[in-house]
């Protein structure tokens, strides 16, 4: 009999993220559709449906063939029902995904908040291979935070577990974030935050940097000008490893993760994040953690969430 396959699939904002998985954790087809958020986001599950049917036909496989579906949400998930409990970005507010995404695809369904699947897919295949005690911090257009812990995900008593983009990191006079409170890691280390940290630091110096020859400053032009040596943009980089380095120090100290691994566009900063996070992850962690600890940059990229998807479906069919 040939092999079946798991589906893992990741929601964001803009685009779907869908793919088949053999059991061994490998990608064999992988593709995106458009998020369709019209309607409060009401036919994203049909959509989906559709979707793999539409790639079994043009593989000339049947449904048979797949085992489950493993899928990231961007929001907290209530585990007990699979719904997901709010996602602003979709429209959706306690959204019965589990269940009319299994009614649509005949197939079992399993929902994780997309950060903490993200974690689960480089547990599996990437950076954190076989770690049993991880931290998974990805820097995008927020932070989104997945802690496992003796294996498992953390989910907490509401499904907030995890939520490492929320802890404060400027405790006086610091921004407001996006989840009501102020002075968020994420006001600061996300690409947003980075991008307002370097206007402050072009505001306050009159030294050169290329930064200063654009007009609109991206956090991929700061990682690119601190890759090529800028003294400003360093600088930046500087601010947001002290930041992270703090923070995740903090929740390592009552953790004593074996990974912390650092994902998302930010982290194509490479070591000039690294480094400086290293350094002041060091300077502020009690020595055995700090020892214990491996910090590295995510290896999925894209891919993380789908695979974590996979491992999902693999570990509710197969009892793993
Ligand atoms: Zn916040």
């Amino acid at each position: 009999m040939e092999e079946r396959w798991l589906v893992g699939v990741d929601i964001g904002g803009t685009t779907i993220k869908l793919a088949f998985i053999s059991l061994q954790g490998d990608i064999i087809y992988s593709w995106e559709i458009d998020t369709d958020i019209c309607n409060k986001g009401k036919h994203i599950p049909a959509s989906i449906a559709r979707s793999i049917d539409q790639k079994l036909n043009e593989l000339n496989q049947t449904k048979n063939r797949l085992i489950g579906i493993g899928i990231g949400a961007p929001g907290p998930v209530n585990a007990e029902d699979g719904s997901v409990e709010v996602a602003v970005n979709l429209g959706w507010e306690n959204f019965p995904l589990k269940d009319i995404l299994e009614q649509e695809t005949s197939l079992s369904v399993v929902v994780e908040n997309d950060a903490n699947i993200a974690a689960i897919g480089e547990r599996w295949k990437g950076a954190g291979k076989g770690a049993n005690n991880l931290i998974c911090v990805t820097l995008g257009t927020g932070v989104g935070g997945g802690i496992v812990v003796n294996g498992e995900v953390v989910h907490g008593v509401n499904g907030a577990g995890g939520e490492i983009g929320h802890i404060t990191s400027v405790p006086k006079n610091g921004l407001l974030c996006n989840c009501g409170k102020s002075g968020c890691l994420e006001t600061v280390a996300s690409a947003t935050g980075i991008v307002r940290l370097a206007r402050e630091e072009l505001s306050s110096t009159s030294n050169f940097s290329q930064l200063r020859e654009h007009q609109t400053i991206t956090a991929k032009l700061i990682v690119d000008a601190a890759n090529e040596g800028d003294k400003l943009a360093k600088r930046v980089i500087q601010q947001v490893a002290h930041h992270l380095g703090l923070a995740l120090a903090n929740l390592a100290n009552g953790l004593n993760p074996e990974k912390v691994i650092v994902g998302g566009g930010v982290s194509r900063a490479g070591d000039t994040l690294l480094e400086p996070l290293k350094e002041e992850f060091k300077s502020f962690a009690f020595p055995r953690v700090a020892q214990g600890v491996e910090i590295v940059t995510a290896a999925l990229s894209n891919n993380a969430g789908v695979i974590g998807g996979a491992w999902l479906t693999k570990k509710r069919h197969m009892s793993i």
